[in-house]
């Protein structure tokens, strides 16, 4: 017995025309998709679909002539589609476009198709994030990537240069869904050798894969489908003339989205550059360790902790600032103008602020515009969003930053007005009711309600006059969907009914009845009802007709709408909690006087945050060792020092005192292992291949954060490898490192390397107990404070006093050179660094470390 994949077998009866329909339509899909077919009030799911369903959503699964079968209404059916997509289901829904006549099949048709890149639906998208479908095209070298976000009409391309590159870009897209040509490998499980990547790679989020037809992303296919999309003669102005790869994948994505999944691209107007070389580059590692986007445990995320937008367009648009810091000094300062602007401005910054507050998603809600799916209340909320235009324009100044923005600003006055005159204040959520437009808009439409409206006075009138003519004082007039309008009369009064009704309907207590000049008026009634409906969708199809003409207009202040909610919202935070400008320079350099941590600091309830000095640079002070016991800060300094740097690289301004930031390339991190939950692998591996990550990378304009190196292994070990990875990115890479670490040793670096300093954080000793200063100083700390930090985190006392015991006999037996164990101890260290090196050029000399680069 043969089985397809895609269609479900009948077995028993022969096929209905209703099946065979069905056939046809998912005969037109891939066989992956699951196809919600229309049968009036539900979408019903069939055969391997109706199965899959079923288990995925928990619906009741039927058989009908051995056919499976599930459903479910068409008025829930988002929230289930968001589901299936969510589970990484493609789902397809197949409408019925016409309205059904007795005896003959409606005509169906797929009208869209749902994948995770293709979601819209406001409510199953997070209204601060982009929802990016991405294609990739791999070459020999290097690779096309083009993305758009359907949402907001975003569209991305360019050429990927390899796969440190990929992972990069995964990391600032998060793109749901991966597009690649048939038969081409997925570059994400990459070729490469490199460790550190394949983790990078591994810790991306982890998109759905979709395979697309190969000859969709020839080059050939993508210019004909560009260049009549976008109505110009060359892509030369996209900057995709000579990007061959770019061009492959922006077609490749295009024609999926049109053709299979169905989507309208009119919104998408413009190419952005999907990579530039001028972006400070966070990876997964770094935006993970710094709980960029999400917190690792109760407390918020620095996106959360720094976000005061109040638009979701601008929510977004700050996400993107902090996925893809700026390594440019020029636009860095400029958009440190733009905020400047409304920092210095509390009163206009608090009116601008009031107005955003009115502003909905425009972006998302003009894109469905644009998809001819916009409901009238959502026509509602554009124009609500475009009504404080031109407020908000009057406030930006006629010179400076902004000035420029005003042309973008246009205020949409008479479309504003049209949209007011024709709609009703309190707007349906579909207009399949009709009950959109206002009376005194159209005069057929008012023509058209008026005789509905007159005609049902009638019926009042005529249910009196037959209750007088007939004497039956209970006679009513009701109305039945399918019967029309009925005189009611009560069982006990049937012998009264007069011989001119005609029975239609038979209730329980009740019988109901029909006479011709009632039968005339319903025809008009419903007559003029269903014109007037009819009537409202083709004048709610020309709005939508109206607002698309403007489209590019209203994107581009949608747009603008968004920069000036994110620097406002910046300023805010800056005049809140009192961060500065930070002074931009080439060179690298990290100084930052009182410098705070940005989430910590508003974190803490009832203690004030003790602000700390930072100062490295590429010359004097390269490589920072950073000391103290466990709980002192030491992760706390390190990371707002990262994110300092990071906000410095948006453009905002940055919680501390003075400021002076130099253009860094990359941010890397490595936490410790014991922070590290990382699963699945071996903590001590992932922190190497980390820690290989940042050697191969780094370069004189990066910054280093180590918090904790080779505390995963035995301590001489551990010791060995921390100390080899300082010295190798102290002297070769060059970078500027932070390094916080247990091992005392350390601090030894400094003596023959005048690029090294040693910090630590200060700890006072008041009866026998830890005093935290968070303040950090100059030199390394003299002891661990270990049992004290162990008092406070409530170990037995008694197990405490035997640990001070058998520390001060270890410290003895330190101090006595011949002691037999302190010689074995010392041997099997010795042996131990001889195992090395694990990393070329590691060389001891005469037992001290030298400094190769003088
Ligand atoms: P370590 O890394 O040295 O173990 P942490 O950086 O985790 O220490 O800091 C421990 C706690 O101390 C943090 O949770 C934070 O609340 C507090 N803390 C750290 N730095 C400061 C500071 N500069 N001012 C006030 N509290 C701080």
């Amino acid at each position: 017995m043969k089985s397809s994949q895609s269609q479900p077998e009948v077995k028993a009866s022969p096929e209905t025309p209703m099946m065979a329909q069905y056939r046809e339509r998912k005969a037109e899909l891939p066989a992956d998709v699951l196809l919600l077919f229309r049968l009036g009030d539900f979408y019903e799911l069939f055969g391997e679909d109706a199965q899959a369903g079923a288990s995925l959503l928990g619906l009741a699964l039927t058989h009908r002539q051995g056919m499976p079968m599930c459903g479910m209404p068409v008025d829930s059916a988002d929230g289930y589609i968001a589901r299936l997509v969510e589970a990484g289901r493609r789902v397809a829904v197949c409408e019925q476009v016409e309205a059904p006549k007795p005896g003959r099949l409606v005509r169906r048709e797929i009208t869209r198709v749902i994948s995770p890149g293709s979601l819209l639906d406001p409510s199953s998208l997070r209204s601060k994030e982009n929802n990016f479908c991405l294609a990739l095209v791999p070459g020999r070298n290097q690779m096309g990537a083009a993305a758009i976000d359907l949402g907001t009409g975003e569209f991305r391309a360019g050429e990927l240069g390899g796969e440190g590159e990929l992972a990069d870009l995964l990391c600032r897209l998060r793109p749901s869904e991966i597009l690649l040509p048939e038969e081409a490998a997925d570059p994400r499980t990459c070729r490469t050798r490199d460790k550190g990547l394949q983790a990078l790679l591994g810790a991306c989020a982890k998109p759905v894969l979709t395979r697309h037809k190969k000859w969709a992303f020839t080059e050939e296919h993508a210019s004909t489908l560009l260049l009549s999309h976008f109505g110009t003669k060359s892509l030369a102005g996209f900057g995709l003339a000579a990007a061959p790869l770019a061009l492959s994948a922006a077609g490749g994505l295009f024609h999926y989205l049109r053709e299979e999944l169905r989507q309208d691209l009119s919104h998408v107007r413009d190419i952005a550059p999907i990579c530039r070389a001028d972006l400070l580059v966070l990876d997964a590692v770094a935006q993970r360790t710094l709980e960029l986007l999400s917190a690792l445990g109760q407390g918020k995320s620095f996106l959360e902790a720094i976000d005061r937008t109040l638009t979701p367009g601008g929510g977004r648009l700050l996400r993107q600032w902090v996925c893809e810091p700026l390594g440019d000094r020029t636009r860095i300062q400029a958009r440190q103008d733009g905020i400047a602007f409304w920092a210095e401005r509390d009163r206009s910054r608090r009116e601008l602020r009031e107005l955003l507050r009115t502003i909905r998603d425009l972006e998302r809600l003009l894109a469905k515009v644009a998809q001819g799916s916009a409901s009238p209340r959502e026509i509602g909320a554009i124009k609500d969003s475009l009504k404080p235009l031109s407020k908000i324009r009057d406030l930006l100044a006629l010179s400076g930053e902004w000035a420029s923005r005003r042309g973008d600003l246009e205020p949409q006055e008479d479309l504003v007005a049209e949209i007011e005159r024709a709609l009703v204040a309190d707007l349906p959520l579909s207009c399949r009711e009709g009950g959109i437009f206002q009376s005194g808009f159209d005069p057929a439409l008012d023509a058209l309600r008026e005789a509905a409206e007159s005609g049902k006075e009638w019926l009042l009138a005529f249910e009196r006059s037959e209750r007088e003519r007939t004497g039956l004082r209970s006679l009513k007039l009701r109305y039945h969907p399918v019967f029309g309008y009925l005189l009611e009369v009560p069982r006990g009064q049937l012998s009264h009914v007069p011989s001119d009704y005609v029975r239609r309907q038979t209730l329980a207590n009740a019988e109901r009845f029909t006479r011709p000049e009632l039968q005339e008026m319903e025809q008009k009634i419903l007559g003029a009802e269903g014109r007037a409906r009819e009537l409202e969708r083709e004048l709610f199809r020309s709005l939508q007709q109206l607002l698309c003409a403007r489209l590019p207009a209203l994107q581009r202040a949608a747009r603008a709408l968004n920069e000036i909610d994110v620097a406002a919202a910046l300023a805010e935070l800056a005049r809140e909690r009192g961060y500065v400008r930070p002074e931009m320079v080439e060179e690298p350099i990290v100084e930052i006087v009182g410098g705070r941590h940005p989430v910590v600091e508003q974190a803490l309830v009832g203690e004030r945050f003790v602000p700390n000095d930072t100062y490295l640079d590429g010359r004097h002070a390269r490589l920072a060792i950073l000391t103290g016991p466990n709980m002192a800060g030491k992760s706390t300094y390190l990371r707002q020092i990262a994110l300092i740097c990071l906000l410095a690289h948006i453009g905002s301004f940055v919680p501390a005192a003075r400021a002076k930031i130099g253009i860094l390339d990359r941010i890397f991190t490595r936490i410790g292992a014991s922070d590290d939950l990382a699963s699945g692998q071996s903590t001590f591996l992932v922190e190497m291949q980390e820690t290989a990550n940042l050697l191969r990378h780094s370069t004189e304009r990066s910054l280093v954060i180590l918090d904790e190196v080779g505390r995963g292994t035995s301590t001489f070990d551990g010791l060995s490898i921390a100390w080899a990875v300082a010295e190798e990115l102290c002297d070769r890479n060059r970078c500027l490192t932070l390094f916080a670490t247990h091992y005392h040793e350390l601090a030894e670096l400094a003596r023959n390397r005048s690029a090294v300093r040693n910090l630590s954080l200060a700890v006072r000793e008041i009866d026998g107990e830890a005093v935290y200063l968070r303040k950090v100083v100059e030199g390394v700390i003299d002891k661990s404070y270990g049992l004290q930090v162990a008092r406070l985190a409530g170990l037995p006392e008694r197990t405490i006093a035997r640990a001070a015991e058998v520390l001060s006999g270890l410290e003895a037996e330190e101090e006595d050179p011949g002691s037999k164990a302190v010689e074995a101890r010392r041997r099997r260290r010795r042996e131990e660094a001889e195992d090395l090196p694990l990393f070329p050029g590691w060389q001891r000399q005469n037992g001290k470390e030298g400094d190769r680069v003088g």
